[in-house]
């Protein structure tokens, strides 16, 4: 994948905005429970390593990732944490990820008997396991008191292999206002822990949104995500927050072409767009391959603190824009984040987009370059 660079147009990741997002939600935190930040899709885009080193400058213990490859990148740059990940890792992986100290989740026996068969072909190191419950989320996890109890009986026999550090569930609606469901899942929750013959080091159900409105079901560790990068994990649905979440990622790049258009003249693929009258008209390198969605046509951007309006079809690398007067090529253009005191927020791509920010910032793709400001 070619990066970029020489190109205009930039994801700015502000790192000082990460550590501030960190930092908050740590004094929140009971003196007994770790942050660990989530940097799974290279850190929702913003990218993994320099995101990973600012939560940790920032107080962050530990790390979460959703395949075995991210925890693996994380300890190429030298990262020591513990480093947990959340999805299922195939079990004939498991002597890599215990060769590198790299904890594994799953959710049933046979992935754990599947696992010692890989971890006895290779090093005898032990690996270390989280236990997930699916108490309400329907992706991973155990359901029954049963299955559950099965498992912990084999780690109480083969605790050479394993090392069960810890316990987990995930909510489904911890970003909601109505809270039936998510007392649900943590009741469930509370009935399957009890079945374990001890607690283990980490017991954790806090996503970011968990973590910042709601009680932690006596947990002891958070899996912060789409916080650090200072989104709302409930986009709008929720505005409180207990302090103000800073967003770390805006996106700029730069006129490369103006021109004068007549009443009239068509603009871009299927010719959708005419000028009313005499429309001076922009041209802004980036589309939908960098992730700047084609449904955003009609949206707007920012110029000199002044939105302008997308017009036409946004392409592959290019789309164009109607500017409120003749401007010089290389005039800034902001997509997401502030210009002159105007904003255009990742929430807002993401309503006019029908999406989530979430999804919004890990379809970035690697061909916008990433710079760091205040590292
Ligand atoms: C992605 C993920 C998180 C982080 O969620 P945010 O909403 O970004 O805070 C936490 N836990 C699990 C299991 C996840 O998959």
């Amino acid at each position: 994948m070619v990066v970029g660079k020489l190109r205009p147009a930039t994801v700015t990741v502000d790192l000082a905005a990460i550590r501030h997002n960190v930092k908050e939600e740590i004094k929140r935190l009971d003196g007994h429970s770790e942050l660990f930040a989530v940097v799974k899709a290279d850190g929702y885009g913003h990218g993994a390593v320099p995101v990973a080193r600012a939560c940790r400058a920032a107080g962050a213990t530990g790390f979460c990732v959703a395949l075995l490859d991210e925890a693996l990148e994380l300890r190429a740059a030298h990262f020591t944490e513990p480093i947990l990940v959340l999805g299922i890792t195939p079990a004939n992986e498991a002597a890599i990820a215990a060769a590198n100290d790299v904890s594994l989740t799953f959710g049933t026996l046979e992935w754990l008997q599947a696992a010692a068969e890989n971890l006895a072909a290779h090093a005898n190191t032990p690996l270390k396991v989280h236990i997930a419950l699916d108490t309400g989320m329907g992706r991973i996890g155990f359901r029954e008191e049963a299955d559950l109890r099965a498992a912990c009986d084999y780690l109480t026999a083969h605790q050479d292999t394993f090392i069960t550090e810890g316990i987990f569930t995930h909510f489904a609606t911890a970003d909601e206002k109505d809270t039936t469901y998510f007392k649900q899942q943590a009741k469930r929750f509370n009935e399957l822990v009890a079945v374990l013959p001890r607690r283990p080091k980490y017991v954790h159900v806090s996503n970011s949104a968990t973590s910042l409105w709601h009680a932690a079901c006596n947990g002891n560790m958070v899996r912060f995500g789409v916080a650090i990068y200072g989104l709302n994990p409930s986009g709008r649905g929720i505005p409180e927050l207990p302090y103000p979440l800073q967003p770390a990622l805006s996106l700029t790049s730069e006129l490369t072409f103006v021109k004068m258009l007549h009443k009239g003249d068509a603009v871009s693929y299927g010719a959708t767009y005419h000028a009313a009258g005499d429309e001076w008209i922009g041209t802004v390198p980036l589309g939908y391959a960098d992730g700047w969605l084609r449904r955003l046509q009609g949206f707007h951007v920012l110029v000199n603190g002044q939105p302008c309006e997308i017009v036409g079809r946004i392409c592959m690398d290019q789309f164009m824009i109607r500017l409120p007067e003749q401007l010089p090529v290389g005039t800034t253009v902001t997509l997401v984040g502030e210009d002159h005191g105007a904003t255009v927020s990742m929430q807002d791509v993401a309503d006019y987009s029908h999406t989530i920010h979430y999804e919004l910032c890990c379809i970035l793709t690697q061909r916008l370059p990433r710079r760091y400001i205040n590292e």
